[in-house]
């Protein structure tokens, strides 16, 4: 990954907001999202600062030329398919045009034109990002597999990332509400069928594949990186007694598919450049990694430095204005498997992938506890609750309870980005 004019720390844009020191979206990032106005259709945008670039009315001011004119006309749909279908090298053209025009070494002509495609964030309605056609589901932290499966590590893990297909048609954006769901579970020894009690979250960082690859042909794992179009934030919301009583032997089913939250801006792995990091190595009597998942440039960058935080807001909290109370801290360093690696595993038995197919990396829990990413390894699957700052103590999800998800990368020397947050509150089962 190389670090260009984007990522320069000097770099300032003369949209004000993006300047304020501690904001998700200064010039060096400029994740890609969908959005509309009122009585508009959706089109791409860009966020800078509290802002969102237009880049349908941006492609028709005549101040993008060559690859990046291309991929503001692709995003100018209601979905980004057709621009990650243009794969990574015209976004990162887009990218660097956009820079330009956006910083304040910008011709006074540039400026205004640009000026006037810039909306208000305030005054926009977010919505999905891509058509999600695909959505695998992986289980990629050794220390989330370990806690649990509470002793035993499946065997396939250290050799292969464990993923299972979930369920496209019911992955939202960030601020859609999550219905509690019905299932079946065993308690007591008997078998009942009614509104999931251990309702979960999952923090999981997504990712979204670029231009994909034809059925039959593999992706290999030195490819792979450039297939990573950019990542998201995504809430794997777990209803654990329906999951734990269907999945053997075919794995996770109606204790997953009722929803998955995303948040709505795909920061690009081109502005994720400068937070690569090694990706984990392999401990003493680890499996090596196999062949066709080992990449000398996936060892040395494959992982991304990414703080990740998740929160609750519950009914009385936000009825007393109180602030989200953290219940995890985590970072996605601490991975065991890569993207690069997911996506070149997902494909290497043939299985085509298409731009806009979403891969969640599983929980990302780290080592310490503070890390432990969902309620289950929290509360020890409900036997020890989690006691919240105004007294109250929630072994699982109730209704009413809002779950926020953030995700920045920070590295000194460097600009912060941020992803937005991923929050949804659970609304209580529909009536039968
Ligand atoms: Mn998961």
């Amino acid at each position: 990954m190389v670090l260009d004019s984007t990522h320069d720390v000097k770099r300032r844009s003369w949209v004000e907001s993006a300047g304020v020191s501690d904001g998700d979206f200064p010039i060096q990032n400029l994740p890609f999202g969908v959005f509309h106005r009122s009585g508009e259709d959706d089109r791409g945008g860009v966020a800078i600062g509290d802002s969102i670039v237009d880049l349908r009315a941006l492609s028709a001011t005549g101040l993008l030329t060559g690859r990046a004119l291309d991929a503001a006309r692709a995003a100018s749909a209601p979905t980004l398919n057709g621009l990650l279908s243009l794969g990574t090298t015209a976004a990162s053209a887009l990218r660097a045009q956009l820079s330009t025009l956006l910083s304040v070494d910008a011709s006074p002509e540039q400026r205004a034109l640009s000026a006037r495609c810039l909306v208000p964030m305030t005054g926009a309605e977010l919505s999905l990002p891509v058509a999600v056609h695909g959505f695998t589901d992986y289980l990629c932290s050794l220390d989330h597999t370990m806690r649990m499966g509470r002793t035993t590590l499946p065997a396939a893990f250290k050799h292969l990332p464990i993923a299972y297909n979930g369920r496209p048609s019911s992955v939202r954006l960030s601020g859609e509400p999550v219905d509690r769901p019905w299932g079946q579970w065993t308690s007591e020894e008997e078998v009942r069928f009614g509104p999931e009690t251990a309702l979960d979250f999952e923090l999981e960082v997504g990712a979204f594949v670029a231009t994909g690859n034809e059925l039959g042909r593999p992706i290999p794992i030195a490819a792979a990186g450039e297939q990573l179009y950019g990542l998201c934030l995504l809430n794997d919301w777990s209803a654990r007694g329906i999951q734990s009583f269907e999945s053997a032997p075919l794995g996770p089913f109606l204790g997953k598919s009722f929803s998955t939250s995303i948040s709505p801006w795909i920061v690009t792995t081109a502005a994720l450049a400068p937070f690569r990091v090694p990706s984990r190595r392999r401990e003493t009597g680890d499996p090596p990694v196999p062949e066709h998942l080992d990449d000398p440039v996936d060892r040395e960058s494959g992982a991304f430095d990414l703080t990740l935080e998740a929160f609750v807001v519950t009914p009385a909290m936000r009825a007393a204005a109180a602030a989200p109370a953290r219940l995890t801290s985590t970072n996605f360093r601490d991975m065991y498997w890569t993207f690069a690696q997911m996506l070149a595993h997902h494909a290497s038995n043939g299985c085509n992938l298409r731009p806009g197919d979403l891969l969640g990396s599983g929980t990302t829990s780290g080592p310490t506890d503070a890390s432990r990413a969902c309620l289950a390894e929290i509360t020890r699957r409900g036997a020890d609750p989690v006691n919240l700052p105004n007294g109250e103590q929630r072994r699982w999800l109730e209704d009413g309870d809002e779950v926020i998800l953030r995700g920045r990368a920070m590295r000194e020397g460097c600009v912060a980005i941020g992803f937005g947050e991923c929050r949804a509150i659970v609304r209580p089962a529909l009536d039968r």
